[in-house]
């Protein structure tokens, strides 16, 4: 096994000439890393960097995020998915302004009692923002400790959790928590790669379990495959004299309180002419008049949990919309849509 000081030299070395220069790197402000830690989870850095940025600039501190309007806060975070990390925010914002005064917490411990913040995230702010002595595992942590010191315990167990956080914690430069956690972060997001990492130019190379076993695209392991819903999506976009109907989704489902159009899902891919006969759009258009002006493409949308087949049927109508619509959607001007927070699957129909 690689001794501990060694190990963590090493990547702290690494870390110092190829660390990238990320606007989030050269801060103590607890809020600011806390942000960004939340924008990057599951997020790419090219991708979350634009957000972060507009992010702080509009919300420069967290009492300017707890003041701000729900909405927008939303549409902001719109195209980045996973919004009900946006939620937490919005909410956590607002109780540290109330209960501690603006302040970000100091201790672990109550930094992990905040909603939307896990350990990894508490980890996160407590050691580069406080330097104190905790140790990250997100991802990149699980996959370079798996193959340097060989375990095969699954990273997705219980087990695992347990035995990686006590082997990171053991590894920590308790006197340079902050740096070590980013030196191990950034090595396996750059170097340590998930397929075809660089052993032959990596410096833990002699050390390395995975490397000089030859079971690199072995580890980490996992445990569990995650189940993929199918869904199928029809979404009705409707239109009378410019205006459209937009319906917040209040469910507990995805996209909660972002809005979409009004939508008959089904329990299979229906073909064009189905969905005109089916017992659903009946009951949605009743007796108004109207007529197709066009029915889409299918636009395939992954999720993390669900694949979703989406069609956009275009009705025009010749009655108001008020006369059609579900009491859950509301009539809005066509052009006034983008003033709307919307999952990104209705920004990609809008755009083409
Ligand atoms: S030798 Fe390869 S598998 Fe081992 S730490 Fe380096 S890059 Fe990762």
């Amino acid at each position: 096994m690689c001794p501990m000081n060694s190990f963590s030299e090493t990547i702290i070395d690494w870390f110092n000439q190829h660390k990238r220069d990320l606007p989030w790197r050269n801060t103590k402000n607890p809020y600011l890393i806390w942000l960004s830690e939340i924008i990057l989870q599951q997020t790419r850095v090219e991708q979350g960097t634009s957000y972060y940025l507009k992010f702080s600039k509009t919300y420069p501190t967290v009492k300017h995020l707890a003041k701000a309007d729900n909405e927008e806060v939303m549409k902001l975070w719109q195209g980045l998915g996973y919004y009900s990390r946006a939620r937490n925010l919005h909410i956590t914002a607002q109780v540290i302004t109330q209960l501690h005064k603006g302040k970000f917490p100091v201790k672990y411990a109550d930094i992990l009692a905040l909603k939307g913040i896990g350990e990894y995230t508490a980890a996160a702010i407590a050691s580069f923002a406080f330097d104190k002595p905790h140790a990250v595992v997100d991802g990149n942590v699980f996959r370079v400790l798996a193959r340097v010191y060989g375990i095969e315990t699954p990273i997705d167990s219980s087990q695992g959790k347990k035995e990686f956080n006590a082997l990171a914690n053991q590894l920590l430069d308790k006197k340079n928590p902050a740096l070590h956690n980013q030196a191990i972060m950034e090595f396996g997001a750059m170097h340590c790669k998930p397929v075809s990492p660089n052993c032959n130019l990596c410096p833990l190379n002699s050390i390395c379990f995975a490397s000089q076993k030859e079971l690199v695209s072995e580890l980490p392991v996992k445990s569990k495959t995650i189940k993929v819903r199918n869904r199928y999506f029809n979404y009705i976009v409707l239109n009378h004299k410019g205006t459209t109907a937009i319906n917040k989704r209040t469910a507990k489902d995805i996209w909660t309180n972002l809005y979409d159009f009004p939508l008959i899902e089904t329990n299979k891919e229906f073909r064009e002419e189905e969905i005109l006969l089916s017992k659903e759009w009946k009951k949605f258009i009743g007796r108004n008049k109207y007529s197709v002006k066009s029915i889409s493409k299918v636009y395939k949308h992954i999720l993390s949990h669900q694949r979703i087949y989406a069609r956009f049927l275009e009705i025009d109508c010749i009655t108001s919309l008020e006369k059609i619509i579900p009491s859950s959607a509301i009539i809005i001007k066509q052009k006034d849509i983008h003033q709307y927070a919307v999952p990104r699957l209705i920004e990609i129909y809008l755009e083409t």
